[in-house]
Order: C-alpha cells, then structure tokens, then sequence
C-alpha cells in the first residue's frame, strides 16, 4: 500500500521509476531496517536491494519486496538494475542524497545507451516524497508512537524520585537512558539533555559533569525509541525554593505551551500554531528569550516535517504528530523548556505525554 502510494506520488511528480536510498524511508516502505539498502520502485514493482550481512534479515523484514542481495554497493546494484529495466527518468530525494550519492548512482551507469541516458538526466531531485507521506501517521504508527510517548512518561515520572542536588547532569542521563533499556527501549531519540542552573539557559544543553544546583532549574529533553518511533518530550523542573521571576517566567512558559496545543487542530497552519505560543511570550516581553521555533514533526526520525516556525504556511492534517516545545532562555541567569508529543486528530490536539507540567519543586 504504501509503495504503491509512493509509486503514484513519483508517478505525478514525472518520473517512470524512483530510487529511495534514505534508510528510514526505506523501513518506511518495505519494513528493512538494516543499515544498507536501496529500494527501487518501478512501475508496479518494488525492489529492495542490500548486502550479504542482511540476506535472512531483508527477508524476513521485507515481506512482499523481491530482495536482491549485491556483491557491489546497494545503490550501484540498483542504478545498474534500473539501467537494464530502461528506466528513462529516476525521481531521488535531493534532500536526503549527498553530492557523493549522486555521483556514485551516475558512476554506476557508465556503459553503452545507460551511460547516455545517464548524461541525459535520468537523475530526477523529485523532492521528498516519501518524506511527506509519512508526515501522517497511520493507525499502527498512532499506536507504536502512544507507546514510545508512555514509556517516556513513565522514565520521567521515575526521574522524579531520584533528582536531588549534587547529582551531575551526566548521572541524571546515564539512570534515565539505563532505565530506558529496561522499559524496552531499542535507544534514545537523541542524546539525552539535562542542563541545570545557569545551563538551563542553553537550549541544547547536552548532560555534562556540573551537579545539580540546591536552588535552580534542570531540564529534562529526551526520547526512547520504540518499535522504530521516537518519543520526544521535555519537563522542567526547580530543585529547592523558587527565586524571584522564576515561577512567573516558568508559568509564562507554560501558558504559551497550553495556547499552542490549544491552537492545534486539522486545518490550522504551523505559523498559526507558532504564533499562539510567541504570542503569549510576547505579551509578557519574553518573546525575545524564545530563540528557536515551536515544535516539529516526529515519527521514524526524531526530526520530521511539519516544522511549527513563525509563518510556516504547510496545513496541519488528521495523523500528524508534532512536538509543541516553546522555552525561553536568559544567559547567565536561567531557562526553560515544556515540550509535549502531540497528536492531530479531527476534534484538536491530542497530548500524547500527558506527564505534570504544574510548577514541580524537589
Ligand atoms: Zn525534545
Ligand atoms: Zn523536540
């Protein structure tokens, strides 16, 4: 079903064949998830080519692909298959295929009428295609996704218990990434960021050697990776009694995280989503501190389309799920991020990591 959506996307995008090289369209696609593979779609037919390493993997994953396992490199096996089938023009993502890919998939035609057509253009930067099916989420995506979501709850509400100062921000990671493993995890989304005190203050804070203040902010960014899918949620929370400004700042935050989810629904456009968060910020003179965008979209890979950014024009739509993460960060004193994993369905948003986002001091 979804090759032949794809074949049908290439197909109005003017191409007779596509070449997907990009791994996590092709576990998208075909179900492989090993670290080499080409598929190639043709017509009605679907090919996915990898190496001796994978022969009872590819197999087993990719039901209903024919496989071909290659003494050469994937994609040259692939561009060399296309050649002989007469292939005229093949679609690529030129968002996800290197100046070197490129040059590998036309080295690959070097002989008699392929290597013409080679000259000729049969490369075609189609754009991602493939990358914009899977924006929305299928039904058994909805579901891997809910689960990945839960099980980062879960790790966070455990986090709860063990926070205290003196900890390092490399500690805090290394419990939360152990108990991942444990809770089924196959890996972290991304590198797992704590960043507390005055690192607050860094959107990307990765987990370093400083403690813990006694008095002072840490923030919790992090993902598990579930059945292929990412989770992707943030909490902030204040070890010891408030300072001045905090708790306004924080709950300013979380304000404009609420109105953001609030604003989600089929039909609205990301910059609309955007600017329900920026403008609460804007209104208390934070805007200037929140110096990334709202959220994105999340699936397969950690970072997917839509982007939530200021005038993003793309429509949101039923099945996609996206992070609302507004933070703001003042150098050298704090900051702070709330991040949830969100579900567009036909009624609004739905929060997928319905963890406390109330004001949390330990
Ligand atoms: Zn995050
Ligand atoms: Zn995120």
């Amino acid at each position: 079903m979804r090759k032949r959506r794809a074949a049908a996307a290439a197909k109005s995008a003017g191409v007779d064949g596509m070449l997907v090289t990009h791994l996590p369209d092709v576990r998208y696609l075909c179900g492989f998830t090993g670290s080499n593979g080409a598929l190639v779609l043709v017509g009605g037919r679907a090919m996915l080519f990898t190496d001796g390493r994978y022969t009872g993997q590819a197999k087993a994953e990719a039901v209903g692909t024919k496989v071909v396992i290659a003494t050469k490199p994937a994609v040259v096996a692939a561009c060399e298959w296309m050649a002989a089938a007469s292939v005229r023009r093949c679609g690529f993502d030129a968002a996800n295929t290197t100046v070197a890919g490129l040059e590998t998939m036309r080295k690959a035609l070097r002989s008699g009428a392929s290597a013409a057509r080679a000259r000729r253009g049969m490369f075609v930067a189609v754009g991602p295609l493939v990358a914009r099916m899977r924006e929305v989420k299928d039904a058994e995506e909805i579901a891997r996704m809910r689960k990945a979501a839960r099980v980062g709850c879960e790790l966070f509400e455990g986090m709860l218990t063990y926070l205290e100062a003196g900890l390092t921000e490399a500690q805090v990671a290394a419990t939360l990434e152990y108990a991942a493993r444990l809770a089924g995890a196959e890996g972290m989304s991304f590198d797992t960021i704590v960043a507390s005190g005055v690192r607050s203050a860094l959107p990307h804070g990765r987990a370093t050697g400083a403690k813990l203040p006694k008095r002072g902010f840490v923030t919790l960014d992090f993902g598990v990776i579930l059945d292929g899918y990412c989770s992707d949620m943030t909490r902030t929370v204040h070890m010891g009694k408030a300072m001045p400004g905090e708790r306004d700042v924080y709950h300013s935050v979380l304000e404009a995280q609420e109105a953001a989810v609030a604003a989600v629904a089929p039909g609205v456009t990301a910059g609309e989503v955007d600017e329900a968060a920026r403008s609460v910020l804007r209104r208390v003179k934070l805007d200037k501190y929140f110096s990334h965008s709202t959220g994105h979209g999340v699936g397969l890979e950690i970072h997917e389309g839509p982007r939530l950014a200021a005038k993003q024009k793309q429509v949101l739509e039923q099945g996609m799920v996206i992070t609302i993460e507004p933070g703001v960060y003042m150098p050298g004193r704090f900051g702070l991020r709330i991040e949830d994993m969100v579900l567009v369905t036909a009624k609004g948003g739905e929060v997928l990591t319905p963890s406390v986002k109330a004001w949390i001091e330990l």
